[in-house]
């Protein structure tokens, strides 16, 4: 057995609906602009690949209860997203193969922004990750699994802050489908079972205040409700003391 100096981390890891055994985290991917977020956006034949960039796993997190508001910035926002759960991994992956071969199952999830900084790291032509890669900032609902739900094709994906509703589309919007989305991505890096794709979010993304209640959901897959607060008492694991 391999002696380590210190002990290894233990995985993070999802919840599955119907299932004691938990899903283990490997990467997370996000992708960047998926859906059109304007009328003036026609639907042009799309041949390049959406931007897409990285959050550690240690920022899953499950989609309940406290929602800590993070360090650093003004302009924490919300963006809903349909989660992929990768089970079986590999590269240059044949889209007609993505759902039966690799897709594990799917949740809901929030890619978490710190806006604020985001558009700083813009600015200055620098890397995105002090605005995507802290802490609590992909909140995840527990995976259904593909095999027993199957692949969703259709169906709302919703948010909505203290009740109103803020991000509305549906999953038949998505630029890239899931198939021809996971592909591409393979095509760019070696996926790995246990990997987790944040799929884009619709229009409406928008702030987060301290006592918000942000709710969402993608239909058929998962909802959850969260209550940010301002706290530095919580621990980094999410629990409340
Ligand atoms: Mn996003």
């Amino acid at each position: 057995m391999t002696d380590f100096v210190f002990p290894a981390s233990a995985p993070t890891t999802l919840p599955v609906a119907g299932r004691t055994a938990v899903f283990p985290v490997g990467r997370v991917y996000c992708i960047g602009r998926n859906y059109r977020w304007s009328q003036d956006e026609h639907g042009t034949p799309l041949v390049e690949m959406p931007a897409w960039f990285m959050k550690p796993a240690s920022a899953v997190m499950q989609a309940r209860g406290v929602l800590p508001y993070p360090p650093g910035t003004s302009d924490f926002c919300h963006e809903i997203e349909l989660v992929v759960a990768i089970g079986r991994g590999g590269r240059d992956i044949d889209p007609a193969r993505v759902e039966r071969d690799h897709v594990w199952g799917y949740a809901a999830g929030l890619d978490l922004t710190r806006r604020d900084l985001q558009a700083q790291a813009k600015r200055a032509g620098g890397p995105w990750e002090a605005a995507k890669a802290f802490d609590h900032s992909a909140p995840c609902t527990p995976i259904l699994p593909a095999a027993m739900f199957g692949h969703p094709r259709e169906g709302d994906v919703w948010l909505a802050v203290n009740g109103i509703e803020r991000q509305r589309a549906d999953l038949s919007d998505l630029m890239w489908p899931v198939p021809e989305l996971v592909a591409m991505l393979s095509r760019s890096v070696t996926l790995a079972p246990g990997d987790l794709i944040y799929t884009g979010t619709p229009a409406g993304v928008g702030p987060l205040q301290p006592g918000d209640v942000v709710s969402g959901g993608v239909a058929g897959i998962g909802e959850f409700s969260m209550t940010v607060k301002n706290t530095h008492s919580i621990s980094p694991t999410g629990d409340s003391p």
